[in-house]
């Protein structure tokens, strides 16, 4: 039987709502009153509509922003209040948990069953962990050694202090979570935000500020504003009265984020594009790898920055771990994530779309076959999970991030011959090693030119492990306490006295 593939009445109601933008704790529209649509990738349809900022309202954002960090009773909360907030926040979240998981359903195209137990879970689960940071912000004190008077004392010590006005800057493929991964340091350390969603999905990140609210944050703590990256991104990431940058998206878009910050030297960190290797030793257990490197590629449509994009495997196992992921694609059921039983959904948009059709069809040209998939599906923005062999090392499909459901595979004779080319990417985000060996793996790590490396799993993520990139793949981690020290500014006080 056809499963239900309706949302429920709350998520309508929200979406029929036509949501507006929030600037100092009103939602309001743009000055200009233009508009952006919203669409669902599995239908095409508009869903909605949404502000389309201009350069006046991100002024006006960050202008809300700076009073809230500045004068508002935020600037003067306890470390136990942000924590309980932070809490609290996550409470709401956690009941509201199915709305937001449908929200990046109908806005991304991802299974709304996964995201409830995976996106909307990681966020409540990191909201958490920062909680807790908030009363473990700690400074030090340091005996100095300068040239005194004899009778001279001084006392010496060193504060960490919010960095400020935060400009968070995200991606559509995963709204919420990359939004919360901003918003957990950002507040556990007492800062103020100004979030600009993706173009493509910026509902549940409006979601979010309504919980915010109702948690009981003041006016101006965090403001949202929805617009196009070349406007109302450029504009934020050039605005002066920003403090601090957090940036989640492409290389490209990074650069110029990153050139725009060193303008003002706004502080500024960077989770950009990756192209991971998943690299299958000889005495791993085929099965088990395959089941590994197929999840680790299609899991999110392979709309996941550390996805496993490229696949080495030892040449006596070469054969069957394909065959065995090529299977496992061709099983793959996908549809509409309202469905509970689709285990993949559409990609972002057409564009995205016809941009991974684009690889395929030049990797063909290049030599390339494909094992499995590589075709249309349906009359969303679906592309088959895809297997592509015979690639070039040195060409676009193994040297460039397709973000999409291709897995491109190559085997390799020994295990320095892995590690060559595992690091030969300008990337550096993640890389994941399936093996029994332990001292093989031992061996492997401190060679890995990666932020994360994985031994028997992938995209395994943590609130308290950090997570970013080696090479073009960032500056800086989020998670852990790296997130506090990114959020923060360190002052050193000396008093004579
Ligand atoms: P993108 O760079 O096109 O857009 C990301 C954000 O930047 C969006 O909000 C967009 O509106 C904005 N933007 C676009 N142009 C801008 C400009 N000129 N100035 C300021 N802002 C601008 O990336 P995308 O297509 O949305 O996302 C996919 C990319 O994100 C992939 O490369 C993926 O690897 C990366 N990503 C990285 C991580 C990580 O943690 N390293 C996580 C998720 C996604």
């Amino acid at each position: 039987m056809q499963p239900s593939l309706t949302s429920l009445p709350q998520t309508q109601a929200f979406l029929a709502r036509q949501p507006k933008m929030l600037i100092d704790g009103a939602w309001q529209d743009a000055i200009s009153g233009a508009t952006m649509p919203v669409r669902n990738p599995a239908t095409a349809e508009v869903l909605c509509r949404v502000p389309s900022a201009q350069e006046i309202d991100v002024d006006r954002a960050v202008a809300a922003a700076r009073k809230a960090f500045d004068d508002s009773a935020w600037s003067r909360t306890r470390p136990r209040d942000r924590q309980n907030l932070l809490w609290r926040l996550s409470d709401l979240i956690e009941r509201d948990a199915q709305l937001l998981a449908e929200l990046e359903c109908v806005n991304n195209g991802k299974s709304a069953t996964i995201a409830r137990v995976m996106d909307v879970q990681l966020c409540i689960d990191f909201l958490r962990y920062m909680a807790g940071w908030a009363t473990k912000i700690e400074g030090s004190s340091v005996d100095v050694s300068m040239p005194q008077m004899p009778n001279a004392h001084f006392h010496s010590f060193i504060r960490r202090e919010a960095v400020g006005v935060v400009g968070a800057i995200v991606a559509w493929n995963f709204p919420l979570l990359l939004a919360c991964w901003k918003l957990g340091p950002a507040l556990a350390t007492g800062c103020t935000v100004v979030l600009k969603p993706a173009d493509e999905t910026p509902l549940s990140a409006l979601k979010l500020a309504e919980l915010m609210a109702e948690a009981g944050y003041p006016d101006g703590v965090l403001n949202v504003v929805t617009g196009s990256g070349a406007i109302a991104g450029a504009a934020l990431s050039r605005h002066p009265g920003v403090d601090k940058l957090t940036f989640t998206g492409s290389t490209e878009v990074g650069k110029l984020i990153g050139k725009a910050a060193m303008d003002s030297m706004t502080r500024v960190t960077l989770e950009l594009g990756g192209k991971s290797p998943t690299i299958v030793l000889e005495d791993a257990d085929p099965r088990i790898a395959a089941a590994g490197a197929a999840a680790a590629i299609f899991f999110n449509q392979g709309q996941v920055c550390c996805a496993g994009s490229r696949l080495y495997v030892h040449r006596k196992h070469f054969d069957n771990v394909v065959g065995e992921i090529a299977s496992i694609a061709d099983g793959m059921k996908l549809g509409n994530g309202l469905d509970p039983n689709v285990e993949m959904g559409p990609l972002i948009s057409e564009k995205q779309q016809q941009r991974v059709f684009g690889y395929i069809e030049q990797g063909r040209q290049l030599g390339a076959h494909v094992a499995c998939g590589g075709a249309q599906f349906g009359p969303g923005y679906f592309v088959k999970p895809t297997v592509m062999v015979d690639v070039d090392q040195k060409g676009p499909l193994v040297q460039e991030e397709i973000f999409g459901p291709v897995l491109v595979a190559m085997p390799f004779d020994d295990i320095d011959d892995a590690i060559r080319m595992a690091n030969d990417s300008r990337y550096g985000l993640g890389a994941s090693i399936w093996t029994n060996n332990l001292s093989a793996a031992h061996r492997m790590v401190p060679k890995i030119k990666s932020g994360s490396v994985w031994v028997n799993c992938h995209s395994a993520l943590d609130p308290a492990m950090p997570f970013g990139g080696f090479k073009l793949s960032g500056i800086g981690r989020e998670m852990g306490a790296a997130a506090i020290d990114n959020y923060t500014e360190l002052k050193s006080v000396i008093m004579n006295v």
